[in-house]
């Protein structure tokens, strides 16, 4: 099968997120059994019990291959089920890490992560993979229609579920106004779709599947302000009931999460909701005050071009 990235800027796929979609989308039969060969995975046909919907670091240590430090030092938190967790912090400082590490991309070194209060290493992957969901910025999209696309979550979904996870996602009008709607090829020529959009079909899939946990890495720049409503709308729907761990790029998206935890090299240096952040007046407290000062400008320059 044939297999197209369609992130924003043309972006580089990135090997460890086609794994993961490969995988959520139940086409990496052949790379799991290649792992399970390898011994670095738990047989499927016995699911490991998982006492609920959370998420747990616990004193998490990990670096990759080659590189000459590590990508995280004791990371532990805890994300309570049908929660929100948002991970912030500068570009580089490990977020994405602990998302791969959530669906198992890679292994902690020292420490343990676990779903439902098990190790993720003792649950076999299709379990792990039958409980999250995953939505990242290279948003993998296959050659093929929407309709198909979207079925990969869940192949005996309904029109009917189809079109109300698109509506959901904020994504069915966009998708209608395809020449050929629903049976659109995604990325020929003429079905472009934006940042936004992809990553609105994204969380059309999530939904579709229904798990109770999703790992999202927020879209970013790309998403103009029409399209920024239609994802924080998507978001919010895909948020209610779940245990989510979301990386946050625009604060503003998280200010009512349940805890923020700040990564800075590695290390979680500060946790806890918005408003404690904020008088905690660390390094939390200065990215949104560099946040209100970028979003001021934008919004200055909207209002300026909207003045004749
Ligand atoms: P951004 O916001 O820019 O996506 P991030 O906070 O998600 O950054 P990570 O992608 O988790 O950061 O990276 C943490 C550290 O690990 C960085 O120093 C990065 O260079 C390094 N790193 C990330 N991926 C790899 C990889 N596949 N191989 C080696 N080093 C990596």
């Amino acid at each position: 099968f044939f297999v197209i990235g369609l992130g924003y800027g043309g972006s580089v796929v990135k090997l460890q997120d086609f794994a993961a979609q490969l995988t959520v989308l139940s086409y990496g039969a052949q790379l799991i059994n290649e792992l399970k060969d390898a011994g670095e995975l738990p047989e499927a046909g016995h699911d490991a019990e998982l006492r609920d919907a959370s998420v747990e670091f616990s004193d998490v240590t990990f670096s990759y291959d080659g590189a000459d430090r590590d990508a995280l030092t004791g990371v532990t938190f805890h994300a309570a089920p049908s929660t929100v967790t948002a991970l912030v912090g500068p570009s580089g400082a490990g977020k994405s890490t602990v998302a791969r590490l959530i669906c198992r991309f890679f292994d902690a070194r020292e420490g343990a992560v676990l779903v439902g209060g098990t190790d993720v290493k003792e649950i076999p992957f299709s379990q792990l993979m039958r409980h999250v969901s995953f939505v990242f910025q290279e948003t993998f999209l296959f050659d093929d229609t929407v309709e198909a696309n979207l079925r990969l979550a869940k192949p005996d979904a309904t029109d009917a579920d189809l079109e109300a996870a698109c509506r959901a996602a904020r994504a069915h009008e966009f998708v209608t106004a395809l020449p050929d709607g629903y049976q659109s090829r995604i990325g020929q020529h003429g079905n472009r779709l934006s940042g936004g959009e992809l990553q609105r079909l994204a969380i059309a899939r999530a939904l579709l599947k229904g798990t109770d946990i999703v790992v999202l890495d927020e879209a970013t720049a790309f998403v103009d302000p029409e399209n920024e409503v239609a994802l924080q709308a998507a978001i919010d729907t895909l948020v209610t009931d779940r245990t989510v761990i979301i990386i946050a790029h625009r604060l503003s998206t998280i200010t009512g999460a349940d805890q923020i935890l700040v990564v800075d090299d590695g290390r979680i240096t500060e946790c806890g909701r918005h408003e404690d952040l904020i008088s905690a007046d660390c390094l939390y407290a200065d990215m949104w005050r560099a946040f209100q000062s970028t979003e001021r400008i934008a919004l200055g320059e909207a209002v300026h071009k909207a003045d004749p």
